[in-house]
């Protein structure tokens, strides 16, 4: 091992009490005192790293370790520090404190790149506050969209207003973009979220892309009545309709066992919602993702001809809108080839998975080529104070990290850093 693994477990720990709720959990809302103590934190073992620190007009915290030719595009790494409201101690936590630990590593270890490296702890990646997320890492690549400035969280406070209460200049947005080409590469270290490297009992993973989601909302229509009255055969239930597209659905997602595929429907409204009407309208959301997008899209057409026959034998009539449709964003084949050659330096069988969530690196995918390293969490949980990965697997997670990084340097790394 290269990396300290005793440093790295102090950062975690000490990180977890900065907006801890009860025993095991975190709560840090983005672009908050709680938060600005995190970045206060981890600035100081930035410092220590040898890298200089800036909160940008987004609110992200960034680091710099200058490299001897500071024309290079810079090697970024990061994650975030804000997290759920009811969240856990890892989160994001891991992907920000081990690159603060791979770059330690390597001024410790006297090496002095030519390429300039950044560590980025991305503002507003959870997204609840303000109802939208990853805003840091869209931020500094010019794609906000409009009207994300005056989105309210529960207080009615303005996300103008909390950036400006940051220290942060929302008219200089500009100031903090990074240009086309100016990002080499980002790697993301991140815990799985997820049981397969759980249940698989292996530490680490190589991340294959982020699957994108298809997020359909769905409204049903069918006719109110008296529930004590209307003869079954005569009913026009949209909520027995809605039941049985929910079914469907699910048994189109689990059609291929052990695919990645994943279908849920997260909320539904039902009208009048009263114990002795027939439900006259139904609406609720589809959340679907594969890795495979010609997979996600045959299947969405299953769907969408489930709903027509189940619509057509209940008398309804239905309406379907598409609020988000993004692609699978692909891991860089060279990345990934760099960490698995780690992962086997380290005699680690690290297998290959997708992510079903997103990260601060699927907005950065745009922008550069990317990879991520996943770490095991224990029974896959996560957003929840339970959420558990041990200082054993971080380590092995921050040395794969440190490695990569050495590897991306490759050539360019100098040594003789004093
Ligand atoms: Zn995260």
């Amino acid at each position: 091992m290269h990396i300290n693994p005793t440093r790295l477990q102090s950062h975690f720990e000490a990180m977890s009490l900065i907006g801890k709720l009860g025993n095991t959990g975190t709560n840090r809302p983005t672009l908050t005192k709680t938060e600005k103590r995190a970045f206060e934190l981890a600035s100081t073992w930035m410092h220590q790293a040898d890298m200089t620190t800036r909160i940008d007009n987004f609110g992200n915290l960034i680091g710099r370790l200058e490299g001897t030719n500071p024309g290079l595009p810079v090697l970024m790494m990061g994650s975030h520090l804000d997290s759920q409201p009811y969240g856990g101690r890892f989160d994001g936590v891991a992907g920000v404190l081990c690159a603060i630990e791979a770059v330690k590593t390597l001024t410790q270890e006297g090496i002095r790149p030519q390429r300039t490296i950044e560590v980025v702890s991305f503002a507003d990646e959870e997204g609840w506050r303000f109802n939208k997320g990853l805003f840091g890492s869209r931020g500094i690549l010019g794609k906000l969209e409009e009207g994300e400035l005056d989105r309210t969280d529960k207080d009615g406070i303005t996300r103008r207003q909390a950036l400006i209460d940051f220290g942060c200049k929302p008219r200089k947005f500009r100031e903090s973009q990074y240009a086309p080409g100016s990002i080499h590469c980002f790697l993301e270290l991140h815990i799985e979220q997820g049981p397969v490297l759980d249940l698989a009992n292996k530490p680490i993973g190589v991340v294959s892309g982020i699957s994108g989601p298809l997020w359909l909302t769905i409204k049903l229509k069918g006719m109110a009545g008296h529930a004590g009255s209307v003869p079954m055969h005569m009913r026009k239930d949209a909520l027995v309709g809605a039941a049985e597209i929910i079914v469907a659905l699910h048994e189109i997602a689990a059609q291929v066992i052990y695919a990645p595929t994943v279908g849920t429907v997260g909320t539904i409204d039902v009208f009048p919602a009263s114990r002795n009407i027939i439900p006259e309208e139904v609406t609720f959301t589809v959340d679907l993702r594969d890795i495979d997008l010609e997979r996600r899209n045959r299947y969405e057409a299953q769907l969408r001809g489930m709903i027509e026959l189940i619509c057509a034998k209940h008398h309804l009539t239905y309406q379907i809108t598409e609020d988000w449709n993004s692609e699978p964003r692909y891991c860089a084949t060279w990345l990934k080839e760099i960490i698995h050659q780690q992962c086997t330096n380290l005699h680690l069988d690290a297998p290959e998975l997708m992510s079903g969530p997103f990260h601060d690196a699927m907005a950065l995918s745009y922008a550069t080529d990317y990879a991520m390293i996943f770490v095991r969490c224990k029974d896959g949980i996560s957003h929840n104070p339970l959420e558990f990965a041990s200082y054993e697997d971080l380590a092995l997670g921050a040395e794969v990290l440190y490695g990569t990084v050495l590897e991306v340097l490759g050539r360019e790394v100098v040594m003789g850093y004093e």
